[in-house]
């Protein structure tokens, strides 16, 4: 079932890239310099963000060049423009590829991102006033499983569940809330939740009330993929996944239909495949579906299980040195690649004051609510991590918990400051606080020690930018 394996192991190496951006160097200066900044951003720093990764050249390889220049509507075999022999058998082998990988029997490989797959899932199952549920954002969901604020609430009714005080999904709620409100779609899959997804449980809540299941891998797809946790296919009818998470691929999306969701509805492939081409795009980015195959492929491999597991093992080292180093986490762990720290015990509102100043001295988070923060999504009380990017560039548990102590000194650095509560204040306050910190001779210490672990772990080495 799995594609045969290769001997040629993950390689963040290879100088080839550099050809294609040398005559942009000469026609585009200014553009070609803010590339390269980019990339010496990224050698020199640190990402603990959770949805970011690093990804080899192979699949930058496979983006980025010629297949741009082709147009290519419908579906292989099935096209609105002639000259589609290749592109068609990019697309057939992308497909074949995510078939294979997570064992399901229809994958539509087009969606242009996470948010525009998840609203073609809508367009494929509901009517205008249906009613949808998913984790509300503010308790660690995605955005596109119905929040107020984006266009899917405004055409569906939307019922949103939550995590319990401890951190944990309320089951119960969302069974109270399906029971109650008829959804035609529920999801289950998260952007900051750091414990193993309940598929099965959803799975029986769903088929209570007749509603289609619907996981959202985005973040778990290369842990999935890497054999370290559990998959949706049994329990779900559509999975839909991001592909540059932990998958560790070019920025992209997948929509699949399981065995269980055909049988539920047989005309499912056929109603995903129209609710993405016309339903709301028309041609395709064929650079793109290049990305998706060639990641996949590196997906399948056996390196790819083992980079899994390390991403997990490494998430566990980092959370259990900052609870060590007395930094609170949600849940009080993590079961993926992510972890929330919960900075209230210092005060509620502190997520910005660590999150810039840990840019300051080269690492990159983003700040994130914890369960019943009293302060507000902008300035949330907490700070979301994650070890898929740096597990890329090989660091192991010497470097997580180098990182801790590092981010345990940080938060030592800023713990006197404080949010102001009269909003109005804030901005100026913010300012102040970023002259003060950036001055401290100990952020520059820092800075030089973060930069020290970089340099170890160095990425793109023969890239010429
Ligand atoms: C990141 C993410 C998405 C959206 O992906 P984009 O490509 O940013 O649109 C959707 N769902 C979940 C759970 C995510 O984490």
């Amino acid at each position: 079932m799995k594609p045969k394996t290769s001997s040629k192991t993950y390689s963040l190496k290879s100088g080839r890239m550099s050809a294609g951006i040398r005559s942009l160097k000469a026609s585009d200066p200014e553009l070609f310099g803010y590339i390269s900044d980019e990339l010496g951003r990224q050698r020199s720093t640190i990402s603990l963000i959770a949805a970011e990764n690093i990804i080899s050249e192979a699949v930058l390889e496979a983006t980025g060049n010629i297949l741009t220049n082709k147009s290519s509507e419908g579906y292989p075999g099935r096209r609105y423009h002639s000259g589609t022999l290749f592109i068609d058998k990019i697309e057939s082998l992308a497909i074949k590829r995510a078939k294979a990988l997570f064992d399901v029997p229809h994958a539509n490989v087009q969606p242009l991102g996470g948010s525009v797959a998840n609203f073609e899932v809508y367009l494929a199952l509901c009517k205008p006033g249906d009613t949808i549920m998913g984790q509300s954002l503010i308790d660690g969901g995605h955005l596109s499983h119905g929040w107020h604020a984006t266009a899917a609430a405004q055409i569906y009714k939307s019922a949103q569940y939550h995590v319990k005080r401890n951190g944990y999904i309320d089951i119960e709620e969302a069974r109270r809330l399906a029971v109650k409100n008829r959804p035609t779609v529920i999801w289950i899959g998260s952007s900051a939740y750091s414990r193993k997804l309940p598929f099965k449980e959803f799975s029986s809540i769903a088929d209570k009330v007749g509603a289609y299941l619907v996981a959202d891998i985005a973040h778990v797809a290369g842990l999935i993929a890497g054999g370290v946790h559990e998959s949706p296919v049994e329990y779900a009818h559509i999975i839909t996944t991001t592909t540059h998470k932990t998958l560790r691929g070019v920025r992209g999306a997948i929509i699949m239909a399981t065995r269980k969701g055909l049988g539920k509805d047989p005309m499912l492939s056929k109603k995903i495949d129209k609710a993405v081409f016309p339903g709301l795009q028309s041609a395709t980015h064929n650079d793109m579906t290049a990305g998706i195959a060639a990641t996949l492929h590196e997906a399948s491999k056996p390196e790819f299980r083992k980079y899994a597991r390390q991403v997990v093992e490494n998430a566990k080292t980092l959370s259990h040195a900052l609870i060590n180093y007395g930094i609170n986490i949600v849940t009080g762990g993590t079961d993926n690649h992510m972890m929330i720290m919960d900075l209230r015990n210092i005060r509620p509102g502190m997520g910005v004051f660590v999150e810039e100043a840990l840019e300051m001295i080269g690492i990159t988070t983003n700040r994130n609510a914890v369960p019943g923060d009293s302060s507000t999504p902008f300035y949330p009380s907490g700070l979301r991590l994650g070890t898929s990017a740096v597990t890329a560039r090989g660091m192991k548990d010497e470097e997580m918990r180098h990182i801790a102590r590092i981010i345990r000194d940080t938060v030592q650095l800023i713990r006197k400051y404080r949010l102001p509560e009269e909003p109005k204040e804030r901005a100026a306050y913010l300012s102040e606080f970023r002259a003060g910190v950036i001055k401290d001779a100990k952020i520059l210490n820092l800075r030089s020690e973060v930069s020290l672990i970089a340099d170890k772990f160095p990425i793109y080495q023969d890239m010429k930018l």
